[in-house]
Formats: C-alpha cells, structure tokens, sequence
C-alpha cells in the first residue's frame, strides 16, 4: 500500500461487523437496516432486469433517474438542468471522492468536520490533498455544534473545500440554519466549495429539519450536493447516489466518476427514480419508525447505565460510557463482542483529535427485538 493510504487499508465498519459475525453478537456497529425497502421499488429493479436494463447506462446516468432527483430536490426550493447539473453516482461514497478529486488540486486543503466518516479523509489522501480537521464542539445536553470561529481560523490560503455532513454520522447532529449560515458565510468569504453529503436527508426526527447548504446565501454556485438512496429506501447495498451542482462543479466531478467507475448499476436506477417519484410516504413512515427506535435504544442504554448524547437524525446515538466505569470506549467496543456479544463502533474511529475516547456509537436502524436483545446484554455491564 503506498504511504498515503496506509493508514485506510481497512475500516472500522467491515472490522467491527466480521468481529460480530465470528462472535454472533447483535450488531449494532455498522449502520445497515435489518429489513428491505418498499416493494414497487424492487420489483423495479427485478422489472428494469427483464426488460433488458443491462448494459452500460449514459455517463450522466439514466434520464428518469436523473429527472427523478431533479424533482425531488425542488421541495428544497433548488433546480437543476438533469441533463448537466446532476450525475449517478455509484453510492454518496463516490460521488464524494469524485467531487473531491475532480475539484481539489494535490497540495490544496480540504475542511472537515470532526468526528468525520471515514470515507472523506481517503478522498482526500487520494486526491494528494491535506486535510484540515476542526472539531465539533459538545453543549449543553451533548448536542455537538459548529464552532464557527475555528472552522474561519483553519482556513489557509491553500484551502479549497469543505465537506459538510448532516444529518450528521456518528453523532445523530442537524445543524441548524444558523450553523449552516456560519459555515455559508467562511465559504462565500474565501471562496470555497462545498461538499455536502446529506445521505441522512430523510431520516430526522422531531423538530429537526434538514436544510441543504446550497439554499443559503452564496451558496447555489458553490454546493456540490451528494446523496443516495440507500438509507432513504432502505438498498444501502445498491449503491446508488447523486451529486447536483452547477454544470461546471457536476463536470469536473463527472471527469473523475468516469474513471473511477465509469457508470454505475443500470437496473438500479429506474427502480430508484421509480421510489423517488412515488415512495416518499414510505420513506416518512421509515422516519417515523426510526425516531421510535431512537427513542428505545437511547432509553435502553441509560437504563443499562450509558450517559446519552442527543441524536436528532440518522441512524445513530452516542453514549458516554464514562457512568459505566470505564474511560476508554475504543478498548471497550473491541472487547463487547467477545464479552457480552453486542456490537457498536467506538467514535474515535472518526476522529484524530482527542475528546471522544468516552464515546461509542449505536445504530438503532434495527428490528426493536434486535435492539431489545442488544439492551439486556448492556445490562450486563453494569
Ligand atoms: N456518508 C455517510 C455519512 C454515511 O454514513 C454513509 C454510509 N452509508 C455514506 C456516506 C455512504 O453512502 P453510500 O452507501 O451511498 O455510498
Ligand atoms: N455508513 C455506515 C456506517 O456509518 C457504514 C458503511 C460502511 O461500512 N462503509 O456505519
């Protein structure tokens, strides 16, 4: 492996997930949904197959994919030319490093935000890029947030980008719009672009509210908007995403995809354009299970003893394992497995920084009987 991607030769999440396969444990480690996404969108896919939907699809992707994703994002009041404002991408993994390589320069810098998944930092190392880290800051009940004025302070006059997630992995954050308003404002002041990976667009809970970066001030010029449909349709296995921006942003990203991959899954995309256009009740019913289970297994893991962090979307909830006992929640994540058979990824997996060594994430995109099993094993650490 050469040196710049030594430290990616593996992730965390294929790690933790083999470890609780070969222990039998209940995995609550990898964010991957136990249960399949609306059935007119599979017997799409299976439909697309018959037809004869096989070959290599247009570069760009397949038009009703493309017009598909046009029209979803209007309810963000946002419009893109299908034809060259948007581009298939195989999963928001790659329309990411696309983005990252086809619009940063080796030696530029690139913004992230701390904790970060993991993917980001291997874009950036494969672009020859440096990656510049700020930290989210914890307030009040554990909510982590934007500190505005170290995101301004890393700016360099090499840095290029930033990418910004939200719904955020692995803390369950939705910024608000006054921290996407900061975050606009050091953009729109040195001139960067953003990347913006909302994968978790869908899935947030209660009052929160996703609003894309690209709808503020300054922004639409300079967005390049990733998503997917794999955690929206429940098919995180049919790696199917998208990037939308403007012509030139969605080129350059273009330029990269094409070599990368070239196209991506062609029966897959009719059957997502189909779920985009017609399966959006599913979706807020997928939305509304899922604040449920939020609600069970944050209400479980303080019953088990965890101090636990807010979450107001994705997957995810982090719990301090510190009113446990214990300081370092990556030895622990390491031993669950083989201790009391439950799997969770330890929250120094995305971060370089210190401050998060107490922190384990749990995915709670399970069924409630896997959750509840997960829960009285917990008990057992008390
Ligand atoms: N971004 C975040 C924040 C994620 O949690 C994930 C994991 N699903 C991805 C991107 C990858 O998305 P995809 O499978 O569409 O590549
Ligand atoms: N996004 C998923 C998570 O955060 C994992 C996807 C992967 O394994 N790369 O758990």
């Amino acid at each position: 492996i050469v040196p710049r991607l030594r430290p990616f030769a593996s992730t965390v999440f294929a790690e933790m997930t083999a470890l609780a396969v070969r222990t039998k444990s209940v995995n609550l480690g990898q964010g991957f949904p136990d249960s399949d996404g609306p059935r007119s969108m599979l017997d799409a896919a299976k439909q697309a197959i018959d037809d004869g939907i096989n070959q290599y699809p247009p570069g760009q992707g397949r038009p009703e994919l493309l017009d598909a994703v046009a029209e979803h994002r209007t309810r963000y009041g946002t419009h893109y030319d299908p034809a060259s404002e948007i581009l298939v991408t195989t999963g928001a993994t790659e329309g990411i490093t696309a983005a990252v390589l086809g619009l940063v320069d080796a030696g530029e810098e690139v913004i992230v935000l701390e904790p970060y998944y993991d993917s980001y930092a291997a874009a950036i190392a494969m672009a020859g890029a440096t990656k510049r880290v700020v930290s989210l800051a914890q307030r009040g009940e554990g909510r982590f947030e934007v500190d505005v004025d170290a995101l301004r302070a890393a700016v360099t006059s090499r840095t290029r980008a930033i990418i910004v997630n939200s719904p955020h992995n692995p803390t369950g954050t939705v910024f608000t719009r006054d921290e996407l308003a900061g975050i606009a404002r050091v953009c729109v002041d040195n001139d960067l672009i953003a990347i913006t990976d909302e994968v978790y667009e869908h899935l947030v809970f209660g009052d929160a509210e996703h609003i894309p970066l690209t709808t503020l001030p300054g922004m639409a010029e300079r967005t390049v908007s990733v998503s997917s449909a794999g955690k929206s349709f429940n098919c995180t296995g049919w790696k199917i995403g998208w990037a939308c921006g403007r012509a030139e942003l969605i080129a350059a990203t273009r330029a990269a995809k094409q070599f990368l991959t070239f196209v991506s899954g062609a029966p897959f995309q009719p059957a997502v354009a189909h779920a985009l256009r017609t399966e959006l009740g599913w979706v807020e019913r997928l939305r509304d299970s899922l604040s449920e289970k939020h609600d069970r297994l944050a209400e479980g893991l303080a019953k088990a003893g965890f101090g636990v962090l807010s979450s107001a979307g994705t997957y995810f909830v982090c719990a301090d394992v510190r009113p446990l006992g214990y300081t370092d929640a990556t030895e622990l994540a390491w031993q669950l497995p083989e201790r009391i058979g439950v799997a969770a990824v330890p929250v120094s997996a995305f971060a370089e920084s210190g401050g998060y060594e107490h922190l384990l994430r749990f995915a709670f995109c399970k069924s409630n009987e896997v959750i509840d099993e997960a829960i009285s094993r917990l008990h057992q650490l008390a």
